[in-house]
């Protein structure tokens, strides 16, 4: 029945991807329009001199999630990509020369703790199984149901109160236990989804539960080999992807999108269209000549958004066989940094970083016996830091790389082969973020669920989003998790909407 409707999916990121995937195998002629050269959003991917570097998501979590979209279009997932498990999941490293191998043993975490703080052996067990309580009830139950109503938040409402998900993830984790570097180790998760864990709701704890659940994965080929894999399935089954194709606006008719206009004045009419890209360049920019857009924007102005990311890519001819695949690089401060990430006006002088090593993991990432990296610091975004990218990016990358060779990387500088760096410019103009933010609207109670931008547009009934703007959030399982909650809306209201118009 919905074979002669039509659906457009601007922009391809990991939610866009999937929700394009859902939308074409569900029997809609799905076309996704991409602004870049390549797919992946933030997982896109650089190469030089034969290194591959995966620009973003590296830890992969819940595979089952991706496997899904390569069930419900009639596929085999192992036929596309590969995935490789990590162990440990990370390696979190300290100033002071200590380490935590984080992983899926229980034993060798018991050992681990135990050597910090006896008595943070139970509260782990009682952190466990506060985060496998939140995990259940708020991705297994909540992490694909859209809240559209208000009714559907005070539903969840008694489970949220019983969880306590008014406290902060460092809250909470405190709670259950004692040691500092441990408290770091269970509640630095949040970050990776752009969450404060000071301010974050402790319902993001179950990050925990999930990677202990279904374990960390890297796909054979990086990242990038897994978004390769999924366009792959996407136009096995017919859809249509067009890359280099920057949508202009969304284009309407009375309270309806009728299609999307490119930059370049082609125009693509749909049935249903969602968006994947930024929510603010959704509404400011895309509908900006629509009176719900106006509004939304207004709206969004005075929401909090997450942080920015400073990455720096490099390539050296020397394999670094003491790193792990993951590595934290703790600095010498923690709740004051992220305090300053979150709300200053200044690029610290210290930083904790994230290091990639995937070498470890698939040597094929790079020339025989060398090793492609990146590592990133979390930094404020524009709109709290008016810092000059251009001129602070390269000195921020030379501090980086000082502190890397003398701590982690002995010998970098002379091994360099080639570098580049992502800033919170490059955010902003590549991927028109909002404020260069790395991962959206903030993470917080009350923007989250109900209270962020709804997976449907409330006053333009066709008009959909995808994606880290809107629930459940970023992370790539969070927006895997958009687009099951969005495609089931567009499925239904194509449906809904042909039976009505058969019945006129
Ligand atoms: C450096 C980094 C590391 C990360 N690491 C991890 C990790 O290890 N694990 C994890 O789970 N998550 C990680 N994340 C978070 C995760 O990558 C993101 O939350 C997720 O990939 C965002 O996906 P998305 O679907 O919202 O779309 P995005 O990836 O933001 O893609 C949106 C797409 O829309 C396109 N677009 C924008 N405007 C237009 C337009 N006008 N016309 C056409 N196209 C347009 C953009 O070019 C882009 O391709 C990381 C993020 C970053 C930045």
């Amino acid at each position: 029945m919905n074979e002669s409707k039509r659906a457009v999916v601007v922009g391809a990121g990991f939610g866009g991807l999937a929700l394009a995937i859902r939308l074409q195998a569900g029997g809609i002629q799905t076309t996704l329009l991409e602004k870049r050269d390549k797919p992946g959003g933030r997982a896109y991917v650089y190469e030089d001199q034969g290194f591959v570097f995966d620009a973003g998501p590296t830890v992969i979590t819940d595979p089952s999630a991706i496997e899904e979209l390569f069930t419900l279009a009639g596929k085999r997932m192992s036929d596309y990509v590969e995935m490789l498990p990590v162990s440990p999941f990370y390696r979190l490293c300290w100033e002071d020369g200590s380490h935590f191998d984080y992983d899926n043993d229980q034993e060798a975490l018991d050992r681990q703790i135990h050597a910090r703080n006896p008595a943070d052996v139970a509260g782990y067990r009682q952190f466990l199984a506060y985060s496998k309580a939140v995990f259940e009830e708020g991705y297994i139950k909540l992490g694909a149901v859209p809240f559209l109503s208000f009714r559907d938040m005070i539903q969840a409402g008694p489970q949220l109160a019983r969880l306590q998900a008014w406290r902060s993830v460092y809250s909470l984790v405190s709670r259950f236990i004692q040691d500092e570097h441990l408290r770091q180790a269970f509640s630095f998760h949040s970050l990776l989804v752009g969450g404060n864990p000071f301010a974050t709701s402790s319902i993001y704890t179950l990050i925990h539960a999930l990677e202990r659940k279904w374990g960390v994965w890297f796909p054979r080929g990086g990242t990038g080999a897994l978004v390769r894999g999924m366009v792959r399935l996407f136009e096995d089954i017919g859809g249509r992807i067009e890359l280099n194709a920057a949508v202009a606006r969304i284009e309407t008719r009375g309270d309806r999108a009728s299609g999307v206009r490119l930059e370049d004045g082609r125009l693509f009419e749909a049935d249903t269209v969602a968006s994947n890209a930024d929510v603010m360049h959704t509404y400011a920019r895309l509908l900006g000549q629509h009176p719900r857009g106006v509004s939304q924007a207004a709206s969004l102005d005075k929401k909090r958004f997450s942080n920015s990311l400073f990455v720096l890519y490099f390539g050296l001819d020397k394999h670094h066989s003491q790193l792990r695949h993951h590595t934290v690089c703790f600095g010498p401060r923690y709740r004051e940094l992220i305090t300053e990430i979150f709300g200053g006006d200044t690029l610290a002088e210290d930083f904790s970083l994230y290091l990639h090593a995937p070498c470890v993991t698939d040597p094929s990432l790079a020339p025989p016996g060398c090793g492609a990296h990146y590592v990133l610091a979390p930094v404020p975004h524009l709109g709290n830091a008016d810092i000059d990218w251009d001129v602070e990016g390269p000195r921020y990358r030379d501090r980086i790389f000082d502190y890397l060779e003398q701590r982690y990387m002995p010998g970098l500088r002379s091994q360099l082969v080639t570098s580049r760096i992502f800033t919170p410019f490059d955010f902003r103009d590549q991927l028109n973020a909002h404020l260069g933010s790395a991962f959206s609207l903030e993470p917080i109670l009350t923007q989250s669920a109900w209270f962020r931008p709804h997976n449907r547009d409330a006053d333009l009934h066709n008009l959909y989003l995808v994606g880290a703007g809107t629930h459940p959030g970023a992370g790539v399982p969070g927006v895997i998790g958009s687009a099951k909650a969005t495609a089931g809306l567009m499925l239904d209201d194509v449906r809904a909407y042909g039976k009505a118009r058969a019945i006129a």
